[in-house]
């Protein structure tokens, strides 16, 4: 990992003589930022895997800013690096150690530019981070269900970019189901004005494809067209212990189908993950009386306000008891028992921190093979190093799980982490055997641009390089991520 670099000073000799302040010139008092100390949280990706360097952040207020921006920076031959809330977690939204890019933030790009509830849609700029796209969409009553662990600090235009998945999947699609149009700012500052508010358009490429998920590296998007939903009149939450791993696929696809598809979240847990959370986050306390090895957190939600999920979800489970599905379970009462569920399928992502050293994947299978791939991952990692601990959890409902792996409690967590080119590839060689993919939601970025090289049909990569050449013929748009 870079991280090994450490923190350099920052210079700011290896721009163009003058570029810097034709740079500032463009955005203005309000939009730049040189101080090493205020542009140290914009160079360090969340974990820390990569620190990077940059002489300057630029932070435009508007559209036309960020294209005079690209234009300037691309006759320049200076490389972009775009930035929302820096919540990515493959080191996509940092420059490198070199010191040579630039930082564009969309911070200040964040207008709500219209709210159209009879049309189901809702037009943001690329700076508005997620929650406050969520709550436009609520004060318009109506949902916008892209939900995510970082959705207070995360950027839309940052989820665009990496077609960010999160908790809503399973009913609502990636945020590229999400999206009906886009602006962009090309490479060369050209401004793709794509802001499509239409369901049916079929008028040659949908274009917007190229930008959701290409990680910053074909142009900037400053603004978007999202799609709305009814907002949901009736949820029901449980937490349920579950036999095995194969129940715990089979108890998903009985629950879509018994229960009309009202299933809008099923997030799998293995037990380690219940005793992280609960031994390190405060306020987390583990909901049933005995320990299981298998739980899964249910959400079954409708717009019909007298759908009467409660009961529906008491009935399903009764009946998997009595088939042994199940083994346990608890159903919330009301909304702050759900929260509390939901707060429980968090820290278990937070908490393995505290468990020293974890080396992550961020994988998918089909989902009739979600179970086969955590025996098999689970088995081959645990053989390849004594003591490791698997900590498998995520959205099981779309054969995403996050197999991460913490560290044999002993051994010294740099040690460990030394090792995770071997365990991933175990863990990628089980995934891609199984038809699956080695980035499920993250991203490439830095952190898995060889494993993309080494995993990805080559007819794949030929296309994106081509793609990228021809949309940024002077590769300014984050080099040297993705490709
Ligand atoms: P950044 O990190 O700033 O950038 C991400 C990438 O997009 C970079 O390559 C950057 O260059 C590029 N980029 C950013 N803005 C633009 C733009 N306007 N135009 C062009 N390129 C741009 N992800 C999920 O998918 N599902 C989850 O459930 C999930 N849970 C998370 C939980 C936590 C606690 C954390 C820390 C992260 C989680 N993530 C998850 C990862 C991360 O939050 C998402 O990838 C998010 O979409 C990134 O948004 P951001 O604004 O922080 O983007
Ligand atoms: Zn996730």
């Amino acid at each position: 990992m870079d991280a090994a670099m450490g923190m350099a000073k920052i210079a700011n000799g290896d721009l163009p003589d003058g570029l810097i302040d034709r740079l500032k010139a463009i955005v203005g008092a309000k939009g730049w930022v040189t101080d090493a100390d205020a542009l140290q949280p914009h160079v360090t990706e969340p974990r820390g895997l990569y620190v990077g360097r940059t002489p300057l952040l630029l932070k435009p207020s508007t559209t036309d800013e960020v294209s005079r921006i690209l234009a300037l920076c691309n006759s320049s031959r200076v490389g972009v690096v775009p930035q929302g809330g820096n919540t990515g977690l493959v080191g996509g939204g940092v420059p490198h150690a070199d010191g040579g890019e630039i930082i564009l933030s969309l911070a200040r790009l964040d207008r709500i530019r219209e709210v159209d509830p009879l049309n189901y849609t809702l037009t943001v700029e690329a700076g508005c981070i997620l929650a406050d796209v969520q709550a436009a969409a609520d004060a318009a009553e109506r949902l916008f269900p892209l939900s995510l662990g970082a959705e207070g600090s995360c950027r839309i235009g940052g989820n665009l970019s990496t077609n960010a998945g999160g908790t809503g999947v399973l009913r609502y699609g990636n945020v590229r189901e999400l999206t009906l149009g886009l602006e962009v700012v090309l490479a060369d500052g050209t401004v793709w004005d794509g802001l499509n508010r239409l369901r049916k358009d079929n008028t040659g490429y949908d274009l917007k494809h190229l930008f959701i998920g290409a990680e910053g590296t074909l142009g900037v998007i400053t603004a978007a067209v999202l799609k709305l939903f009814p907002k949901p009149r009736d949820v029901a939450t449980g937490l349920v212990a579950i036999r095995d791993l194969p129940a715990v696929i089979e108890l998903l696809s009985r629950l879509r189908a018994a229960s009309g598809d009202a299933v809008t979240g099923f997030e799998y847990i293995a037990r380690i993950g219940i005793d992280f959370a609960t031994a390190h986050v405060a306020g987390i306390v583990d909901p049933l009386a005995k320990r299981y090895a298998h739980y899964a957190l249910v959400e079954l939600s409708t717009p019909a306000p007298d759908g009467d999920l409660q009961n529906v979800l008491e009935r399903l489970m009764a009946a998997a008891i009595e088939d042994g599905l199940v083994i346990d379970g608890v159903i919330a009462q009301n909304s702050a028992q759900a929260q509390a569920l939901w707060r429980l399928r968090e820290a278990v992502a937070e908490s393995q921190k505290f468990e020293g050293g974890s080396i992550k994947h961020d994988v998918s299978v089909p989902v009739s093979r979600v179970a086969d791939f955590i025996a098999a991952a689970t088995a081959a990692c645990t053989d390849a190093m004594a003591g490791i601990r698997p900590v498998p959890f995520g959205h099981v409902g779309d054969g995403n799980i996050h197999f991460n792996l913490s560290q044999p409690k002993d051994m010294d967590s740099d040690a460990f982490l030394a090792e995770w080119p071997r365990i991933n590839r175990i863990v990628h060689d089980i995934v891609v055997g199984m038809g699956g993919s080695i980035s499920a939601e993250h991203g490439i970025g830095q952190l898995k641009r060889e494993e993309l090289r080494r995993y990805a049909v080559p007819a794949k990569l030929d296309l994106m390089t081509r793609i990228k050449h021809a949309l940024d013929a002077n590769n300014i748009m984050n080099p040297g991520k993705v490709l």
